[in-house]
């Protein structure tokens, strides 16, 4: 066990291709150069794009100039925050991220004209661009920049939405992370945090489940009002932008932005609720296996056993890149790359920021991954899960900047696969109880992404649809569409209570990003469909995939998933990825069947 701790608390990533310190005078160097070239950048340009006179040289060279000024702005972001995450209880690192985030507003001021005015640009004038040599490899950005125009009101309409909005849909999404984040929940008299609150929904313990629900819905309840008014004004503020818009229906800017048609995820939501009979079958089993008599809301992540044998880092390393390796020798030999260069913070430390994430940076330099290694098999996991995005913007490096980032749905692209593998790698080797309790995390990760974000799109669409239509929505209201949706995914396997009826109160999507929700769900059951594909067609789809994780965000989804023969207006390869789920739930079961027998 220290072995481990020993081993893993020497893994710490090296920022030096950064910058070589906080004092290193490149920095202020760079944060001066660049508000310098953002101004320049303004002069130079400004009404020289929407303008009838554009030639393909200004275009490309304006393109390439933002490019180049958004990806070194980015450098000094990611010095700034991956510092302050690694240890966030260090003021200096505070104050060396607040400033940073103040200079790159200055660098972003200049630069916001260029978007509106490639989207405004006359029609046959950028359609006749589009062609040249030197805008072809900016055609996807150009393109997505274009697709708000029908969309966008005059410029004086568009700065006073903008300027009234720090005191309006702003202000209220800031007053609900203000509410929300002030709360605490009494748990046996103690004010725990909402985060803190939640973890204890994970616990073994059937009491200390019950006792944190109760106090969760206890300390929404008392500021239920306040959040059911914020809810209102979201749903009101969406219904006004989208009529002045003219939207159609409210999800429509969301499916523009992910570059998705309304027809693909009616199919992904689809497919999910018509299936929601696996979701049923699995908590029947689980509530068998913990020997309860019924299941309700705060059952629903207890753990099936409560301890397993800790992995050290060097046997993580070696699984993780063993699995990528039988998947593709690329894979294995990028992945590499980030133990070998020290490219992975896993050191657990006090002070570092919780969870873990991969940060992309930019395609002239690597990407770096944090999280805090405990040698659990949920760890080794989620090393996979950033490794496999550490991959993807690792080979996605011979994109420009602006098409290094996939969409939202494309995001989980290559990290869910890398769990895929990963998690075929781990059930392998493990002990029947092990496989039992890996089985159980693999599905309820699986479900918690799918189709409880499917019930969360549905709850979604019934809010706006009653605000438009029937006007603002009580308390009450709230909790029977959630309710309502979200007792419809499990059926009679879990007995939602009372209590449930409030729990949508927390949840930071509905306000900051509408209709955020089904991104998740598309992205985890598109890489379910796709493992599906990969062990149907074998080792020529992964030379394929690796192709697609090198376009970055050059491509539309569609146009990505192209290159793997995939439509995805084809309702049975989305199929293919509930019949994985379907696969995993039957494991289970008769794993369950060995162990009892056993
Ligand atoms: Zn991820």
């Amino acid at each position: 066990m220290s072995e481990t701790k020993k081993a893993v608390s020497a893994v710490e990533w090296d920022l030096s291709d950064l910058y070589a310190s906080p004092d290193d005078p490149r920095i202020e160097q760079d944060i001066e150069l660049l508000i310098q070239r953002a101004k320049a950048f303004e002069s130079t340009y400004k009404g020289k794009i929407d303008c009838l006179a554009l030639t393909a040289g200004t275009l490309g060279d304006s393109i390439r100039e933002y490019d180049s000024i958004a990806r070194d702005a980015s450098k000094l972001d990611a010095y700034a925050s991956l510092r302050f995450a690694a240890d966030t209880s260090d003021p200096a690192r505070g104050a060396l991220l607040q400033r940073t985030m103040e200079k790159i507003t200055e660098i972003t001021l200049p630069l916001l004209f260029f978007d509106l005015e490639i989207a405004k640009a006359d029609n046959s004038i950028i359609e006749g661009l589009l062609a040249d040599p030197c805008i072809a490899p900016h055609q996807h950005y150009i393109r997505t920049a274009r697709l708000l125009r029908p969309f966008q009101l005059s410029e004086i309409e568009e700065r006073l939405l903008q300027e009234t909005s720090n005191t309006g849909i702003k202000a209220f999404r800031r007053l609900f992370e203000e509410v929300t984040s002030r709360m605490t929940f009494d748990v046996d008299s103690e004010g725990l945090t909402q985060s803190q609150v939640l973890a204890l929904l994970y616990s073994p313990d059937r009491e200390k489940r019950r006792t944190a629900a109760a106090a969760l819905s206890e300390g929404l309840g008392q500021h239920a009002n306040t959040i059911a008014f914020i809810f209102n004004t979201v749903l009101q503020d969406k219904s006004v932008n989208d009529r002045l818009r003219h939207y159609k229906y409210p999800e429509q800017s969301r499916h523009l932005s992910n570059e998705l048609d309304r027809e693909i995820v009616d199919i992904v939501i689809e497919t999910c609720t018509s299936n929601y009979s696996v979701v049923k079958r699995y908590y029947s089993k689980k509530r068998e296996v913990l020997g309860l008599p019924q299941l309700t809301h705060f059952d629903r992540y207890a753990p099936l056993f409560s301890s397993e044998d800790a992995c050290s880092w060097d046997a993580a390393r070696d699984i993780v890149l063993e699995s990528f390796g039988e998947f593709s020798p690329v894979m294995r030999s990028a992945a590499s790359e980030f133990f070998d260069k020290n490219w992975i913070d896993a050191a657990p430390r006090k002070g570092k920021r919780g969870g873990a994430f991969c940060h992309y940076v930019t395609p002239d330099l690597h990407p770096f991954i944090l999280q805090s290694f405990l040698g659990r098999n949920k760890d080794i996991t989620t090393l996979a899960h950033e490794l496999g995005h550490g991959v993807h913007s690792y080979l996605s490096r011979g994109q420009t900047y602006l098409n290094f980032h996939g969409t939202l749905p494309m995001a989980e692209l290559a990290s869910t696969f890398g769990e895929m593998l990963v998690f075929d790698k781990l059930q392998k080797r493990a002990s029947a109880k092990e496989r039992l309790a890996l089985y159980a995390d693999k599905i309820e990760g699986s479900f918690a992404t799918i189709f409880r974000q499917a019930a969360m799109f549905r709850f979604e669409q019934a809010i706006h649809k009653h605000r438009r239509e029937c006007g603002e929505l009580t308390v009450d209201d709230y909790g029977r569409y959630w309710q309502d949706n979200i007792q419809e995914m499990f059926g009679d396997s879990v007995i939602l209570g009372d209590e449930h009826r409030l729990w949508w109160a927390y949840v930071n999507h509905f306000i900051a990003s509408p209709f955020y929700v089904y991104a998740y769900c598309v992205g985890e059951l598109l890489v379910l469909s796709l493992y599906q594909k990969y062990r149907e067609d074998g080792a020529r789809f992964a030379d394929r995939y690796m192709d697609v994780l090198r376009a970055g965000g050059s491509l539309a989804p569609q146009e990505l998933m192209s290159k793997l023969g995939v439509t995805l207006h084809d309702p049975e390869f989305w199929r293919g990825g509930v019949a994985i789920l379907e696969r995993e739930v039957s494991e289970f079961e008769s794993l369950w069947a060995e162990y009892k027998a056993g």
